[in-house]
């Protein structure tokens, strides 16, 4: 008999880039248990959409930039005052990660970290690029992007029966082609229309990239700029296949 689909949620409770152009920082959420970025818009966003923040079993975080992980200490805090959490949560991230996550909540939120130490069961994994790990029923390996000095990983998760790849920030590189090469849903950033920023990726990058990739891959733009109606249909009417832009608060059901 052949294999029932298991439809897949990605709720995007962000679509912007740095500069919060009318949007929120982007992040998502997969099937309620996985989040890509902590932003600090990421906590409101779940509250409003009615996501439990005690489901959530895995933060990936892409690198250190401040629309990417300085939503953590609020999160920190939440589970710790309002959840009381006591499911484990794994935040897995590039090499510094536990440092800089215990840095920034002593920044913004002085003694409040060795009272989460007693009864909040975090763990961070700092992943090394190319290696594959398996653990609490995901598969996933992580690939090193090209974001200038700063350490930024993609990643490529095997779930459900399918493989869902997350770009992070980046320009064109060959670990870009790679991570995506076997999607079968990606979700990538566009920062700009039409600017030449080395480590981030344009409209021009995108519809190259979507013409390499099979045309029913869905690919899913975030870390958006503002769009506007003109700018939206360029991208979703183009001649290559499925691409589509993100919206705050939108939700996506793919059943592959
Ligand atoms: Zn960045």
């Amino acid at each position: 008999m052949p294999k029932k689909p298991t439809p897949i949620e990605l709720l995007f409770l962000g679509s912007g880039n740095a500069f919060a152009p009318g949007r929120a920082y982007g992040s998502f959420l997969v099937d309620g248990r996985i989040l890509f970025e902590a932003t600090p818009t990421t906590l409101p966003f779940l509250r409003e959409m009615g996501k439990p923040l005690e489901e959530i079993q895995f933060i990936f975080i892409s690198h250190f930039h401040g629309d990417h992980f300085f939503g953590l200490p609020f999160i920190f805090l939440d589970h710790y005052f309002i959840v009381k959490r006591e499911k484990p949560l794994m935040i897995i991230g590039p090499k510094g990660l536990k440092k800089l996550t215990h840095t920034l909540i002593d920044l913004a939120f002085p003694d409040t970290r060795k009272r989460y130490a007693r009864n909040f069961p975090v763990e961070f994994l700092e992943v090394s690029p190319g290696k594959e790990y398996t653990l609490r029923g995901i598969t996933f390996k992580a690939l090193k992007m090209s974001h200038g000095k700063i350490p930024s990983l993609g990643f490529s998760l095997a779930y459900k029966h399918k493989r869902l790849a997350y770009c992070g920030d980046t320009g064109p590189c060959p670990a870009l082609t790679e991570l995506l090469h076997d999607a079968n849903i990606a979700v990538i950033e566009m920062t700009s229309i039409d600017d030449h920023y080395p480590y981030h990726l344009n409209q021009k990058n995108i519809l190259e990239i979507r013409r390499q990739l099979p045309s029913k891959t869905p690919l899913i733009l975030t870390h958006l700029p503002d769009l506007n109606r003109r700018q939206t249909k360029a991208l979703t009417q183009n001649p290559y296949g499925v691409l589509l832009p993100a919206r705050d608060k939108q939700r996506y059901q793919f059943d592959l």
